[in-house]
């Protein structure tokens, strides 16, 4: 099972960078998905135990953009479905022991 993330993580044609640099903003979002730079930004104050959920939420934002499901729904719409599927999605991979409760990005300890 992995238990930190690679450096970059390839979605469809896109190769996504993964960083850890930025604080909660005021909305308390502790992680964002740029497409058009192709990063997805965490929040150093993201546990690892928050980092497994969150890391799919933004995976799944990248493959909305990438496969297909820009424009199936309105911005609200689209993220009530990726956080529903990535909390659904880290709870059965995890029940089924492929998928860490804790997760680290690369490099770190
Ligand atoms: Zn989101």
């Amino acid at each position: 099972m992995i238990t930190h993330l690679p450096a970059s993580i390839r979605v469809g044609p896109a190769r996504y960078t993964l960083e850890r640099n930025i604080e909660p903003d005021s909305a308390g979002r502790i992680a964002e998905t740029i497409h058009y730079q192709r990063i997805i930004r965490i929040s150093t104050g993201c546990p690892p135990n928050v980092l497994a959920t969150t890391a799919l939420h933004e995976l799944l934002h990248a493959i909305w953009e990438h496969y297909g499901l820009t424009g199936f729904s309105d911005a609200a719409g689209a993220e009530r479905v990726v956080d529903a599927l990535a909390s659904g999605l880290a709870q059965v991979l995890q029940d089924l022991g492929v998928w860490p409760e804790e997760l680290r990005l690369a490099g770190e300890t």
